[in-house]
């Protein structure tokens, strides 16, 4: 059903591309269907025409008429004079996608004025190399084919799981902003063997499979992540000792705090 679809992404930065490469690449989409649009930036709309053979035009140049996927993916600060102005050009066959943290279903819906399908996709960075874990939810004028479209178009770029609107902000704050903690855990594995006397290269590598190693052993094992670490950690063993440093310096509550911290912001940005 995809394949068949025309998308227009509105806005035409990092996470645009991480979805138009999904979509070529992985959903195998013609790029011939595919437009992305901008703002100012006219290098960076011959980049993407030249990276991907898509089509890609200034905001003022718009013609949404043969569109039937409307992707926004402007800054949240920017929604609302990005609606204000696609309000006029949209046309009632039009589904509405929008990567927009913090920004709701309603508060879209109210600006457009009119019942067009609006349907939040949460993605994250990992969408780049096709990895990401995309939580979608609805708004209230959204039909069974337009959520599965979404999902459709949420796999070109990794998982995906159906949420309500509510949950969108803890899900921001554990998968949207989740990767950067990893990657700062990663930082400090990675000083901390150093300064034991690794090459930083060859502790990036051993730190990342690690992680990798153990996140693969979450997904496919049975156990929980509290019932894999049990089976690590031998009494007086290593990763015992490893463990009770972090306990004592607040790991686990920091990882909580970071994750509620996040979500608070993402529904703060309303
Ligand atoms: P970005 O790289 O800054 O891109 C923003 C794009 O919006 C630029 O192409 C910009 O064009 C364009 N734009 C601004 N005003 C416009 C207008 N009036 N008309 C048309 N285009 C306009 O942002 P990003 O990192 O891709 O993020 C986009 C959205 O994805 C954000 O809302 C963010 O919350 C969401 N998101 C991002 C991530 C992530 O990991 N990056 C994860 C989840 C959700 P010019 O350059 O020409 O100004």
């Amino acid at each position: 059903m995809l394949k068949y679809k025309n998308i227009a992404f509105i806005g035409a930065g990092s996470m645009a591309e991480a979805m138009v490469s999904g979509l070529i690449n992985k959903a195998e989409m013609s790029p011939d269907r595919i437009t992305a649009v901008n703002h100012t930036n006219e290098e960076r709309r011959i980049e993407l025409s030249s990276k991907y053979k898509i089509q890609t035009v200034a905001f003022e140049e718009i013609s949404l008429r043969n569109k039937d996927v409307i992707i926004l993916a402007v800054k949240p600060k920017q929604a609302e004079a990005v609606l204000q102005r696609l309000k006029s050009v949209l046309q009632d066959h039009h589904v509405i996608l929008s990567v927009l943290a913090g920004i709701s279903t309603r508060y879209i819906e109210e600006i457009l004025e009119k019942p067009f399908p609006v349907i939040r996709v949460m993605p994250n960075t990992s969408s780049m190399i096709g990895e990401s874990i995309t939580g979608i939810s609805a708004g209230k004028y959204v039909e069974n084919d337009d959520l599965d479209l979404a999902q459709e178009l949420s796999k070109a770029i990794g998982k995906v799981k159906i949420i309500s609107e509510k949950q969108m902000d803890v899900f921001t704050g554990i998968a949207g902003s989740g990767p950067a903690y990893f990657y700062y855990l990663l930082e400090h594995m990675e000083d901390a063997a150093v300064e034991y006397g690794l090459d930083r290269e060859l502790a990036r590598d051993i730190a990342a499979q690690t992680l990798y190693g153990a996140s693969k052993m979450v997904m496919e094992s049975d156990d929980s992540p509290a019932e894999l670490r049990k089976k690590v950690t031998s009494p007086n063993g290593t990763t015992a000792a490893g463990l009770q440093a972090l306990k004592e310096n607040g790991g686990g509550d920091a990882i909580e705090k970071a994750v509620k911290n996040a979500a608070r912001r993402s529904r703060s940005l309303r």
